[in-house]
C-alpha cells in the first residue's frame, strides 16, 4: 500500500504565488499536514512518499528516455497560451475558459470538471489568464508528446477484458477510447517540476500528469530500498500481482488510459487490475470547495469527534457508483442508530454481563443447540462473504453484511435472554454468552478495516495482549477461560441537535 503527495501540481504553484512562498515550502507543508491527518484517522500506508525525491526523478527520467528511444515520445511544435501581461507561458490550470465540449464556463486548461473530458488549454473558448484576467496570445513552442494513439488498439483489447471493473469506470474509459486518442504534450514551459533529461530543454519541465502517475512505481521502488531488499518491488510490477488504484472519478483517464499506455510502452509492467474510482461526495447538497470553505477539515473534525464514526459514515455512504451526499444530520443518526445502538450496545451488554457474572472470563459452554450453531455458522459465513466483497472493492456492501451480523447477534441474544435465564439455568446462559462472544470476536475483525480504533480497544477488552495485526484475518475462536478486561462503551451517543451547529460552520 503505497501513495504520496503530488508535489508538482498546479494547486501548489498557484498557492505559492498567492502566498509569495517557494513551491517547495508549500508542498512540504501540505505533505506533512496530509501525513498527520492520515495518522490521526488511522489510515496507514507501507509508504506515503512524495514526488519531490531524487528516486522519483530518476525513475521518471528512465521512463521518459525509454519511451523516447522506442519512438512513443516525439518532439513537436505546439501552440501554447502566453500572457503578455505576466510575461510567461501559462500552464494548463493557469488558463480558464468555456469547455469546448459541454460549454461550461470556468473549465480549467487541463480538464473540464463537469463533463470530465481532458483538455488542451488552447481548446478553451474565451480563455483568460487566471492571475491577471487578460486574454493570452497563442505562441509556438517546442515540446515532447506522448503518442497515445499507438496504444489505442491494445488498450481497447485490455479494457474489454476488465469485466470486473465498476461499470461507470469501464464505460467512461471505453467512451474515451471510442472518441480516439491523440498525442498529448508531456512537457511545459514552467520552472517547478521534474527536469527534462535532454540538453536544450533546461527551461522546461516534465508535466505533472505524465509524472505523478509514475509515483506508484517510484514509491514501490523506494519502499523496497527502505526494506533493504532493493529488488522486491519487482514482485508487484513484473511478477504475478493484482494492483488496485483508489482514486476519484476525475482521475479515471490518467489511470485507465494514460498510465496503462505508459506501462505498456515502458516494458510490459503489470497493468492496473482494478481502478475502483469513486464518484463525487457532496456536502449538504453542494459541491465541496476549498476556496468557498464548503468542507469539513480533518483537524477541526478531530477536535470535536472520534475518527471511527467519520470513517464509518464515509465508507457506508461512499459514492461508489453514483454521487452521494454527506449531511451532518445523517452522520449523527448513523453514529447513534448503527454504531451506538446496534454494534456498540451488543458489545457492551455482552461484555459487562459476562465480566460481572462469570468471573471476568470467557464462560464454558455446554452442548450447543441448533440455534447456537446457526449463529456461529452465520458469523463464519459472514467472514467469507466480506472477504470476497473487500477483494471486489465493494466496501458499502461489506459494511452492510457486517452490520447485518451485528443485528442478527442482537436478535439471538434477545431470544436467548441470558440475563433472565442465568438464575434458573446458569449453564444455558453461559452458552449463549460464549456464542455471542465468538460473534463479537469476529465482528471486531470484520470492522477492523473500517473502525480500527474501536476494534483495537475491543481486542483489549476481549483479553488479548497483542494488537490486531497482519495474519489475523481469519476465523479464530476466543478461548474458554480467557480473562476479559473491564469494558467501556465503544462509541458515544452524539447530540443530534448539534447537526445545525455543524451546518452553520460551513462556508465561513
Ligand atoms: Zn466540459
Ligand atoms: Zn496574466
Amino acid at each position: 500500500m503505497v501513495s504520496g503527495s503530488d508535489q508538482h501540481g498546479t494547486p501548489i504553484t498557484v498557492t505559492a504565488e498567492q502566498e509569495g512562498r517557494p513551491p517547495k515550502e508549500v508542498a512540504e507543508f501540505y505533505h506533512k499536514s496530509f501525513l498527520e491527518s492520515w495518522q490521526k484517522l488511522g489510515i496507514s500506508y507501507d509508504l506515503f512518499t512524495k514526488t519531490e525525491t531524487e528516486n522519483h526523478k530518476q525513475v521518471t527520467h528512465d521512463i521518459f528516455l525509454t519511451l523516447l528511444n522506442k519512438g512513443y515520445i516525439r518532439k513537436e511544435v505546439m501552440q501554447s497560451p502566453y500572457c503578455e501581461h505576466c510575461h510567461r507561458y501559462l500552464p494548463d490550470r493557469y488558463v480558464e475558459g468555456k469547455c469546448p465540449y459541454c460549454g461550461t464556463p470556468g473549465a480549467r486548461g487541463d480538464q473540464c470538471d463537469v463533463c470530465g473530458k481532458p483538455l488542451n488549454s488552447i481548446e478553451l473558448l474565451e480563455p483568460h489568464c487566471r492571475f491577471c484576467g487578460h486574454t493570452p496570445e497563442i505562441r509556438d513552442t517546442e515540446h515532447f508528446f506522448l503518442d497515445l494513439g499507438a496504444f489505442e488498439a491494445r488498450l481497447r483489447a485490455w479494457v474489454d477484458r476488465q469485466a470486473h471493473w465498476r461499470p461507470n469506470v469501464r464505460a467512461f474509459t471505453l467512451n474515451l477510447l471510442n472518441s480516439g486518442l491523440r498525442s498529448r504534450p508531456i512537457t511545459r514551459d514552467i520552472d517547478w517540476g521534474i527536469s527534462v533529461p535532454l540538453p536544450g530543454f533546461e527551461s522546461k519541465r516534465i508535466y505533472v500528469w505524465f509524472e505523478a502517475v509514475i509515483g506508484y512505481l517510484s514509491a514501490s521502488i523506494e519502499w523496497a530500498q527502505r526494506q533493504g531488499q532493493p529488488e522486491k518491488w519487482r514482485e508487484w510490477w513484473q511478477q504475478k500481482a493484482k494492483t488496485y488504484y483508489f482514486i476519484a472519478k476525475d482521475n479515471i483517464p490518467f489511470h485507465t488510459v494514460i498510465w496503462p499506455a505508459m506501462l505498456m510502452g515502458y516494458g510490459d509492467y503489470n497493468l492496473p487490475y482494478d481502478v475502483p474510482a469513486n464518484e463525487f461526495l457532496n456536502l449538504e447538497g453542494r459541491k465541496i470547495s476549498k476556496s468557498r470553505r464548503w468542507g469539513v477539515w480533518i483537524p477541526d473534525y478531530l477536535s470535536r469527534y472520534e475518527p471511527d464514526p467519520l470513517r464509518y459514515y464515509l465508507a457506508a455512504n461512499a459514492p461508489e457508483t453514483s454521487d452521494s451526499d454527506f449531511t451532518w444530520r445523517e452522520f449523527f443518526r448513523r453514529n447513534n442508530d448503527e454504531l451506538v445502538a446496534t454494534y456498540g450496545n451488543l458489545v457492551h451488554r455482552v461484555l459487562t454481563f459476562t465480566y460481572r457474572n462469570f468471573d471476568r472470563q470467557v464462560p464454558v459452554p455446554v452442548d450447543l443447540e441448533d440455534v447456537d450453531k446457526a449463529m456461529l455458522d452465520r458469523a463464519r459465513a459472514t467472514l467469507t462473504v466480506v472477504d470476497g466483497l473487500l477483494a471486489g472493492c465493494q466496501f458499502k456492501a461489506a459494511l452492510r453484511e457486517i452490520m447485518g451480523l451485528a443485528q442478527e447477534a442482537n436478535r439471538y441474544l434477545d431470544a436467548r435472554a441470558p440475563w433472565k435465564r442465568i438464575k434458573a439455568d446458569r449453564p444455558a446462559a453461559a452458552t449463549s454468552l460464549f456464542v455471542a462472544l465468538q460473534v463479537i470476536n469476529v465482528l471486531k475483525l470484520l470492522f477492523y478495516p473500517f473502525l480500527p480504533f474501536s476494534s483495537q480497544r475491543l481486542q483489549g477488552y476481549l483479553g488479548y495482549d497483542k494488537p490486531i495485526g497482519p495474519g489475523d484475518w481469519q476465523w479464530s475462536e476466543l478461548p474458554v477461560g480467557q480473562a476479559l478486561r473491564e469494558p467501556a462503551p465503544l462509541f458515544q451517543k452524539l447530540d443530534e441537535t448539534l447537526a445545525e451547529e455543524e451546518v452553520a460552520r460551513l462556508g465561513r
